[in-house]
């Protein structure tokens, strides 16, 4: 019978997460402890576990969470992995207004949800409402939230008709279609990632169709890939002004806020 000792001589990627995972004990405990002899039941489970990291299937994807913001979400195959990144756009939203005044926000393919409900968690007064293509992503999204969230099913505006929003936030698909960094991300949802050429099909027809979707001197906050800012603040400035560019942790140009200009909002 194995101990835990002879897994973490293995040395297999994230090993000891994987062990406090399946034998249910802190990280410390299992450092503490390491001359715990696995049950049969739970060696199984270890190996199961350890050949599925080996094969690159993301740890949050073993455990089914990830932290955010300041919850921890419940994730599947079917929603994109929240990254530390994504939080900005978390930060931006919640000092746009007052967090007393009722404001009507939309959060554009919420996959995990963890945009609006962490908004929805700091901004009690402001009612979100979250939008995904994908069915299964939605309902994780449920699962995730102890708010009250209007979740809607389909594609971006699709979804809200002639409904308009204070700020409508998207951390939408970005990546070019043949980038070489997709393959370190094969277990993601494609849906969630790729959006054609160069990344920016999906941006493009948001920016296009947003105005429909905000009020007067409302706001637009885009997530997007850190060579995009250009080409997106071109393509904002024919309906949107006080267009603010962001960087993120790693000072890479990671999003961009714009206000709608008060004649096209009429
Ligand atoms: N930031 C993610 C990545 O490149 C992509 C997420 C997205 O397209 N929205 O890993």
């Amino acid at each position: 019978m194995n101990t835990v000792n002879d897994y973490l001589k293995k040395g297999s990627t994230d090993i000891i997460p994987i062990l406090s995972l399946v034998l249910e004990r802190s990280v410390a405990s299992i450092i503490s402890s390491s001359d715990y002899r696995v049950s049969k039941k739970e060696a199984v489970k270890l190996n199961e576990m350890i050949a599925k990291r080996e094969r690159g299937v993301p740890f949050a994807y073993l455990s089914q969470q990830k932290g955010f913001y300041h919850l921890d979400f419940k994730v599947s195959e079917a929603t994109l992995i929240p990254r530390p990144e994504t939080e900005l756009l978390v930060d931006i939203a919640i000092d746009l207004f007052d967090e007393n005044d009722d404001r009507d926000i939309l959060d554009l393919g919420t996959g995990s949800g963890a945009i609006a409900i962490s908004i929805a968690d700091k901004r009690a007064n402001w009612k979100l409402t979250a939008t995904d293509l994908s069915v299964e992503a939605l309902n994780v999204a449920k699962q995730n939230t102890k708010s009250d969230i209007s979740f809607l099913h389909g594609s971006w505006f699709d979804t809200v008709e002639n409904k308009k929003f204070d700020l409508v936030v998207c951390n939408p698909p970005y990546v070019a279609d043949d980038d070489p960094h997709l393959k370190d991300l094969e277990f993601e949802p494609i849906l969630a990632l790729t959006s054609g050429r160069d990344g920016l099909d999906d941006i493009k027809s948001i920016i296009i169709n947003s105005p429909n979707h905000i009020k007067e001197d409302g706001y637009l906050l885009l997530e997007h890939g850190y060579n995009q800012q250009e080409e997106i603040t071109k393509l904002l400035s024919k309906d949107f002004h006080n267009i603010t560019k962001f960087k993120d942790y790693n000072n890479l140009d990671r999003a961009i806020l714009a206000q709608l200009k008060s004649e096209v909002g009429l």
